[in-house]
């Protein structure tokens, strides 16, 4: 086991979020072509969760 660095576990060299163009937070995936902030790409609603407050 290693600590510290080694701990961001698949985080490889290629980047695999950009900035949202919707909200703005580096959480574009561009693997699954959505963001995982807002939801942006799949679904034209913003993300949300009944679990979510606020
Ligand atoms: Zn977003």
């Amino acid at each position: 086991m290693v600590k510290g660095t080694h701990s961001m576990g698949k985080k490889s060299g290629k980047k695999n979020t950009i900035y949202c163009r919707r909200c703005g937070s580096k959480s574009y995936n561009l693997n699954r072509n959505k963001c995982s902030s807002c939801g942006y790409g799949k679904s034209a609603r913003l993300r949300g969760y009944n679990w979510q407050k606020g």
